[in-house]
């Protein structure tokens, strides 16, 4: 059967297979021929380096007399490039040498192979949701940017990093497809706004960042961030949902002084730091005095945490006197760092970034704990069981969902009645336009402790926040006391201060007191309560004691 059909059979095979003696084709299977797009008849008795493409023509002379196979380009007639697996062998034939050979076309293979490999390329430099360069292409070009500045000593680029406002917000409650619909648009929006030559990038989550070309000055690079923040600032349609948003954008200007790409990031990082801290949709630039501050900043959170561990925190405690009958009624723990080099550090010098970074909420509830433990003690030993504890929070405190269960948790484990303990809040909180503020208040209240309004009449807040929650006393800031006798100004308000308590059904503290004079005033008000440098600084625990012991009394 078989040698009828032969010719058949190696004509439609697979493979291309051919004979050459040097380069002459001496014969070859009508397969091989198509593949360069000719008859095997035109071939036959012609040279077959004719198909091969030119810059593979070494390659073929380097593959000549060996066995192992390997892919060379060949021009079809048409001018089509394919790519072919030769398989050869040299052999010897009525004592000549002949090639005989077997051809692949692998065209398709290598195309694949090829395209696969750009595009893993391209996912390695970027981002997969917006197709916008990544981090590392967007360094990569900034640090041939940057060597370019240092060959032209002129600076004519800008860096922008840049936050979406909410983002966060938008993400967790119209869920995260919505909230990448979301990154899309703002790409997408940002590039309209750009030149070609300017480069966006996504570096995380909501943070994207520009490298912005030619800028001729400062206020130029500011002028197309203002221009951005005018674009986001217009809704996105997300589904069926209008959502506004903005953007916060920190800058930080080129300069041949900057090493490394990543140092103008960070830098541009930083100002946006400072941007968002100022409230949303700020624009800020960078200048070096921040850096100080960042790494200051990074280094008192550093020691804060340490401080924590270290136990360095301690409480003074300032006693509230009444005016009525002189005695003391209670105290205000305050919080001290107990620095093991600076000494003592006061509240004020680290209270705003331990609210900043969160770790106010541990360090409150070490406050909680030892202030609540301390009256107690001292309620007992000193069998005086009407004195009452002030302890100042913090708003970030009532952000969680948890304030509630833990002073119910300190109360319990330390054994303080509810009615002793009176939590400080100031007027900010209730401007705060969260839910959970006045929710948890009338909790606390409904427990049986009591809330305090702290530095009264410092704040903004409307009158008519006042009845909207449960507040039990008004703590009149001290810059009203200072100026009682020096003007009537200040005795106005403090009078109207005390007047509106009274038709509210609230208790007064006179914060602040430093002089006799002042003092004097007060009682003459009827203010009931007051607490300064005049009646007591705030104290240790073992003087406050003896303050209690000894039964010292403010009496007219
Ligand atoms: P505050 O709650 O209004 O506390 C009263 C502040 O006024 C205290 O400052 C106290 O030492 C000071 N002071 C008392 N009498 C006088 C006076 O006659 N004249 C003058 N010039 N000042 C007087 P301190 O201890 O430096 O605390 C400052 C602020 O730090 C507090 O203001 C409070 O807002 C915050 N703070 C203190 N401890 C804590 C705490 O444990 N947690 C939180 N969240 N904040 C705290
Ligand atoms: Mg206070
Ligand atoms: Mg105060």
């Amino acid at each position: 059967m078989l040698p009828d059909h032969l010719p058949l059979l190696l004509d439609h095979c697979l493979a291309g297979l051919y004979v050459l003696s040097g380069d002459r084709i001496v014969w070859l299977n009508a397969r091989a021929a198509e593949m360069v797009g000719c008859t095997a008849e035109e071939l036959v008795g012609g040279s077959f380096l004719e198909f091969i493409h030119p810059t593979d023509l070494p390659l073929l002379r380097s593959k000549a007399g060996s066995a192992d196979p390997y892919v060379v380009r060949a021009v079809r007639r048409d001018g089509e490039l394919v790519h072919l697996e030769v398989h050869q062998r040299t052999v010897e034939k009525d004592g000549q040498r002949l090639i005989s050979g077997a051809v692949l076309d692998v065209t398709a293979r290598v195309r694949a192979e090829s395209t696969e490999r750009e595009k893993l390329q391209h996912d390695a430099f970027h981002d997969v949701l917006t197709g916008l360069p990544n981090r590392a292409l967007f360094l990569d070009r900034l640090e041939h940017r940057l060597a370019l500045e240092k060959r032209r000593h002129q600076t004519s680029f800008s860096v922008l990093v840049l936050d979406i406002d909410r983002f966060k917000v938008i993400n967790d409650s119209l869920g995260h497809v919505r909230g990448d619909e979301l990154l899309v648009e703002v790409a997408r929006r940002l590039q309209s706004c750009l030149r070609p030559a300017d480069t966006v990038a996504r570096l995380s989550g909501d943070e994207f960042t520009i490298l912005l070309e030619d800028v001729a000055s400062a206020a130029d690079a500011r002028k197309v961030a203002d221009r951005l923040r005018e674009e986001l600032r217009v809704p996105f349609w997300l589904g069926a949902h209008e959502v506004f948003s903005g953007a916060s954008i920190g800058i930080a200007h080129g300069s041949a002084a900057y090493a490394h790409p990543e140092d103008i990031l960070r830098d541009a990082d930083t100002a946006l730091y400072r941007a968002k801290a100022q409230g949303r949709g700020r624009c800020v630039e960078f200048d070096a005095s921040m850096h100080d501050r960042a790494v200051e900043l990074l280094e008192l959170e550093t020691s804060l945490r340490r401080a924590l561990e270290r136990k360095e925190f301690q409480l003074h405690y300032q006693p509230v006197v009444s005016l009525s009958t002189g005695q003391i009624t209670g105290a205000e723990a305050l919080l001290r760092w107990n620095h093991p080099e600076r000494g003592l550090v006061p509240p004020m010098e680290f209270i705003p970034l331990a609210e900043e970074t969160g770790l106010i909420v541990e360090i409150g509830a070490w406050v909680l704990r030892e202030a609540c433990r301390q009256m107690k003690e001292w309620q007992e030993r000193l069998a005086q069981p009407q004195l009452e504890i002030g302890v100042n929070l913090s708003s970030r405190q009532f952000q969680g969902p948890g304030l509630v269960a833990e002073v119910a948790e300190v109360l319990r484990a330390t054994g303080l009645s509810p009615r002793s303990l009176r939590l400080e809040v100031t007027e900010s909180l209730l401007m705060d336009k969260h839910p959970n503020v006045a929710q948890t208040m009338t909790e606390l209240r409904a427990m049986g402790v009591r809330i305090d309004l702290d530095d009264f009449g410092t704040g903004y807040s409307s009158l008519s926040y006042l009845h909207q929650f449960p507040i039990d006393t008004l703590k009149i800031d001290r810059s009203f006391i200072h100026r009682i006798g020096a003007s009537d100004d200040a005795l106005e308000i403090v009078n109207t201060i005390l007047a509106l308590a009274s038709s509210l059904d609230m208790e007064v503290v006179a914060e602040g007191v430093e002089t006799e004079q002042q003092l004097e005033q007060l009682r003459k008000m009827h203010c009931a309560y007051a607490q300064g440098y005049h009646l007591s600084r705030p104290v240790e625990a073992p003087q406050f004691e003896t303050l209690i012991g000894t039964g010292r009394s403010w009496a007219a």
